[in-house]
């Protein structure tokens, strides 16, 4: 999302686009995004989740599974077992009172073991099955996606009980918008559980992501019979059925890395369908300039009317990527805003294309700096904050503060990611921004500063937070 800006006005007229057609930048947003990502607190899609704003699906709380009866019926194990010995037997019980006392990585090493000694065991299968999930789900709360889906997809082969690994590993890829791996495994787990109304639901969310908008629609009806008085769910059909309407009547045009859909009666953007490509695809071109960033795949571009996007959309927003671009057309317009606003969009969605997700602050800090912002101002703006006691504390900053209400606040954080990214680049070049970003997939942030900027990141941090309270700028 992008924070609005100012700038000289400068008309579509003069663009030559249409005649005085004028375009209005101004982003959507439409439900789907706004209650998968924009949600300004978190909902209940179901009962096993909670789901956070934006592309942020964790907060993942299989509950059901750690009801204690599940573990305890367990736990109390027979006294022998065929082919076992007493102390595999004891080990056995010993491994479900770790998994019971949520101590995990004790159950695992004790349940891997006997797994290797009894593979077909399904009471050593479902135990390790259990506890492998409950790792993939810290390990997805702690953003160590790698080690997430290694366990996940463990746990998915060993037990896989009701779907429930399924699911997570669904909402994993998701979170790090690997949409092509997902739709697969979306397929395959639907027929897997056929009664499970949440797979049907992420599969129509995948389905959605992919394009597939007559088969999100068929999923998200398939969880809503299974599970009729699900809420989300009625509305997120309510506004597939929309987005399918708009695609099936929607005027398509192609561009080399985009595929703008507008609605055919609306003659105006129609029109100006071929100038939004030519943003779209010099933005593209600029971060393969800037960032060494390239869109592998093409990305869908809805332009809708604002009256569409204001009815979900924030006030301030000015643009959204939530899977997709979304730009809301208007009759009035200011070119350049528009074409910062696409700028700051494309980056997101390149950035999502990566595969991993990467710290907020980088994302919007990478977002402002292709659109273009001056950091210059940023940085007056929070010397001003710091001299206030108001600079953004660095725990808040790793939540998802774009989720804020609080407009100062969300500005502040926001001028607080241009400048950290651009610190980045001053102090250790382009090239270490660069490798930041693109070796998140295979290291933390931490091993990778240590490695690309020579230094621990906590005090990348602080130094920068220390020069803008010593008012520097
Ligand atoms: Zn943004």
């Amino acid at each position: 999302m992008s924070w609005p800006f100012t700038f000289p006005a400068r008309s579509f007229g003069q663009r030559g686009v249409g005649r005085l057609v004028a375009l209005c930048l101004l982003a959507v947003l439409m439900a789907l995004g706004a209650f998968f990502w924009l949600q300004p607190e978190k909902s209940k899609l179901d009962p096993t989740w909670e789901v956070v704003r934006r592309t942020e699906i964790v907060q993942v709380v299989p509950t059901q599974l750690h009801q204690p009866a599940l573990i305890s019926s367990a736990v109390v194990a027979p006294t022998t077992r065929t082919g076992w010995s007493s102390s595999e037997v004891e080990a056995l019980a010993l491994a479900w009172k770790f998994c019971e006392e949520e101590n995990y990585p004790q159950a695992r090493q004790i349940f891997s073991q006997l797994w290797q000694n009894h593979p077909d065991d399904h009471e050593v299968k479902k135990g390790f099955g259990i506890t492998l999930l409950w790792l993939g789900v810290r390990a997805l709360e702690n953003r160590a996606y790698f080690s997430a889906e290694d366990d996940l997809l463990r746990s998915l082969d060993l037990y896989p009980g009701a779907g429930t690994s399924g699911q997570v590993l669904l909402r994993l890829y998701l979170k790090m918008g690997r949409v092509q791996e997902a739709q697969p495994r979306a397929i395959d787990l639907m027929a897997s559980f056929p009664d499970n109304p949440s797979l049907h639901f992420l599969g129509a969310k995948v389905a959605f992501l992919s394009g597939d908008f007559e088969g999100a629609v068929l999923r998200i009806t398939r969880a809503l019979e299974l599970r009729p008085d699900w809420k989300e769910a009625q509305r997120w059909k309510e506004e597939l059925e929309r987005e399918l309407q708009v695609w099936n009547n929607g005027q398509r045009f192609s561009s080399a890395h985009f595929v703008c859909v507008a609605s055919a009666d609306d003659l105006g953007m129609v029109q100006l369908s071929k100038y939004v490509s030519e943003v779209l695809e010099a933005s593209a071109r600029a971060l393969v300039a800037d960032l060494n960033l390239r869109l592998t795949e093409p990305v869908l571009v809805l332009l809708m009317r604002k009256e569409d996007f204001r009815a979900h959309a924030p006030d301030w927003s000015a643009g959204i990527f939530d899977g997709r671009i979304r730009l809301a057309v208007e009759e009035e317009a200011n070119a350049d805003a528009f074409e910062a606003t696409v700028r700051h969009e494309v980056t997101h969605a390149v950035l999502h294309r990566l595969g991993y997700r990467l710290p907020t602050w980088m994302d919007e800090g990478l977002a402002q700096y292709m659109e273009g912002k001056s950091v210059a101002r940023a940085r007056d703006r929070l010397v001003e904050a710091a001299f206030r006691g108001e600079l953004p504390t660095g725990k808040a900053l790793q939540g998802e503060w774009s989720s804020w209400e609080d407009r100062h606040k969300v500005s502040a954080a926001y001028d607080f990611a241009l400048s950290m990214t651009c610190w980045v680049e001053e102090n250790y070049g382009r090239s270490a921004l660069i490798g930041l970003v693109r070796e998140l997939r295979h290291e933390s942030l931490e091993n990778l500063s240590l490695r690309l900027l020579g230094r621990d990141f906590a005090d990348v941090q602080s130094n920068h937070r220390q020069w803008l309270e010593e008012g520097m700028p």
